[in-house]
């Protein structure tokens, strides 16, 4: 960010200007920075084990994110110790002046004649009660030039910045550059009008669309998220002179995602769930949910399912349960990066981190850290287990927990991009990628991420003929063809199976979990053999990062929860914390199991793009149903 800062510096003299009031910007948002990260300290976080903290030293990226000027970016000094000093200068003196009084009241002295040093204390309480009264003078004048934008999204207040969502869901602000395009304006077509049910309700939905009310206040303001999304809704519905018709309003719980799950609903969109199963696994059955819109899917997971079923069930192991996280820490020299990574590394010093980590949550237990090394920058990659949540909170946290104890060792380490803001700590490009979150990295595939489970079954020859429709032989062949030299050939990272995606995308939608977490949690490969002198088919799937949880983020949502509630994984485990979302996680491999089973036996029998007209192509005249 700052190398296109630059580039953009050199291009013109008003970008220049614009380029040196941001580095004064950053400089004075270094030296504003509290020294302490309050967030460190909720109640469930135990505190780090040394009570004096650091201060965190602002990165680039940090700091190029804070374009915004503020009032007491004038002091010479940083606000907390020009604060100490003032602090302490109005007290001392005001109670040197007190004991002055008592004095003179006692030896009668008149109270106008004063000694040079009275009138510098004076002058000195006068001095420091003003600023006293401009720091917080200051303060409630930024509360009106600096509005929290997290929510918000006003172009006209910001002077047309672009606006950023990082990784970790925070909305931060760029400047505007010289380069920044003019954005494009809506066609003004005809309002489209629905009366709402009372005149209060009409006032609210002109305030805004006329923007003087923002849309996002809506709930705050009203205190009911129904009634806030029938106002949205509409007032959108006029702004935009689109019908919203078909996207339903009613028959949802909007308070349950409130803060938690959706901002500024307008609605939700209706996905149909199938079911596929019974799957018969480890001797347990499961009737497995899958949310899709993907015709012949369930059809061809439930065909799966039978032929598994029909040979005695599948047989899952959980090979390894834990969570990770990646900061990424810089320091002056890559000698010094690699001492972090030794002391990380040493044995010994596992059981101070873990005590340390593990403060973060009852839950948490600290697995192990890997760290990496680019250069002078060092990426660590915690792995903690997290019991029946999918865990990136959770881990987070701990991470927090060890970088501020750390940072009393390691002085000079840069945490790059932790940043205060109106004194709570926000996480956010902290996170260095190693993790990996949401992106294909052959990390995860490697070493896991979440829940590495692995599943298989032994389908007999009749079972491969009678129900999947096709020859041991040919299944193991196009295994080889497909899944395995044809996967290798496209250059795969994960990649080695035939639709892994699609079972494991639709068991995430219907049980609420994080739909993105679909693109590792799909690494996947399929391996067929013939066994039992070539009569049966050895089938397994072999997934190392499944990440799955059984609370928090979507599962405690009405729908997601009673699928959960299907498979007899819904919320914590009482009994042995952490077992639902691995028997989650198991399900979910079974269920690709048979999707692979299934999709493989069509493509050898040449079924699939029969099956496909059959339940993928609705018989309805497509360009009528289109049109109307
Ligand atoms: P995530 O880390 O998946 O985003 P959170 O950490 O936000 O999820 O949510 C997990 C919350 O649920 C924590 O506050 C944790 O204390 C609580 N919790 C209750 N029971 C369990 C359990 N069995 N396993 C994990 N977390 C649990």
């Amino acid at each position: 960010m700052l190398t296109t800062t630059r580039q953009q510096a050199q291009a013109s003299p008003k970008s220049r200007a614009q380029f040196k009031f941001f580095r004064r910007n950053m400089r004075m948002d270094a030296r504003r920075r509290p020294p302490k990260s309050s967030r460190t300290t909720s109640s469930n976080d135990g505190g780090p084990l040394h009570p004096h903290h650091k201060q965190l030293a602002p990165s680039v990226d940090d700091r190029s994110l804070s374009p915004t000027p503020k009032a007491s970016d004038a002091l010479p000094l940083p606000l907390y110790l020009t604060n100490a000093i003032f602090f302490t200068l109005f007290f001392s003196v005001a109670y040197y002046l007190l004991h002055r009084w008592r004095d003179k009241i006692r030896n009668s002295t008149p109270l106008h004649v004063v000694t040079f040093a009275e009138i510098a204390a004076i002058v000195s309480l006068m001095a420091s009660f003003i600023y006293l009264l401009g720091f917080f003078g200051i303060d409630f004048v930024q509360s009106f030039i600096t509005r929290p934008s997290h929510d918000a999204w006003d172009l006209e207040d910001t002077a047309n910045p672009s606006y950023l969502i990082n990784e970790d869901h925070r909305l931060v602000t760029c400047p505007p550059t010289a380069n920044t395009p003019p954005i494009p304006k809506l066609p003004n077509p005809e309002p489209i009008i629905t009366p709402l049910a009372s005149v209060e309700d009409e006032e609210i939905v002109k305030s805004v669309t006329e923007g003087t009310l923002p849309s996002y206040s809506l709930e705050s303001k009203l205190g009911d998220c129904k009634r806030a999304a029938v106002i949205r809704r509409e007032a959108l519905q006029r702004i935009t002179g689109r019908s919203l018709e078909g996207l339903p309003v009613e028959g949802f719980d909007y308070d349950s995602v409130l803060g938690q799950c959706c901002e500024m609903p307008v609605g939700y969109v209706q996905i149909p769930v199938g079911i596929a199963g019974p799957l018969l696994l480890n001797g347990m059955e499961y009737m497995v949910p899958m949310a899709t819109t993907e015709g012949c899917l369930v059809a061809s997971t439930n065909r799966g399912c039978k032929a598994m079923y029909a040979s005695g069930g599948a047989t899952s192991v959980l090979l390894a349960d834990g969570m990770t996280r990646a900061p990424v820490v810089r320091f002056e020299t890559a000698k010094r990066a690699s001492e972090l990574k030794l002391f990380l590394e040493e044995p010994d010093n596992f059981d101070t981190l873990s005590i340390v980590f593990n403060r973060s949550s009852r839950f948490a237990r600290l697995q192990g850290i890997k760290c990496s090394m680019a250069g002078k920058n060092l990426y660590m990659r915690f792995k903690c287990s997290t019991g029946d949540a999918m865990g990136m909170n959770m881990v987070s946290k701990g991470v927090q927990n060890v970088l501020d104890f750390l940072q009393s060792d390691f002085h000079d380490m840069e945490v790059i991009g932790i940043s205060e803001v109106n004194g709570a700590c926000m996480f956010h490009n902290w996170l260095g990628n190693f993790c990996s979150d949401k992106k294909p990295a052959a990390v995860n595939w490697i070493e896991g991420r979440g829940k590495s489970v692995v599943c298989e079954a032994i389908i007999k020859e009749e079972i491969v003929k009678k129900v999947l429709k096709t020859s041991v032989a040919s299944l193991v062949e196009l295994n080889m063809l497909k899944n395995l030299a044809g996967s290798a050939v496209a250059g795969a990272l994960g990649g080695f199976n035939a639709h892994a995606s699609n079972i494991v995308s639709a068991i995430f939608i219907a049980t609420g979990q994080d739909p993105a977490q679909n693109i590792e949690s799909s690494h996947c490969i399929t391996m067929m053999e013939a066994v039992n002198n070539g009569k049966d088919l050895h089938v397994s799937v072999t997934m190392p990062s499944i990440e799955v949880g059984t609370v928090g983020g979507g599962t405690q949502l009405a729908s997601q929860s009673a699928c959960l509630n299907l498979l007899g994984v819904k919320g914590a485990s009482k009994e042995s914390p952490g077992s639902n979302s691995r028997l989650l996680a198991s399900i979910v491999a079974g269920s690709v199991l048979a999707g692979e089973l299934s999709l493989m036996a069509a493509i050898a029998q040449g079924q699939l793009v029969k099956s496909h007209m059959k339940y993928n192509r609705s018989s309805r005249d497509i360009s009528e149903a289109a049109s109307s």
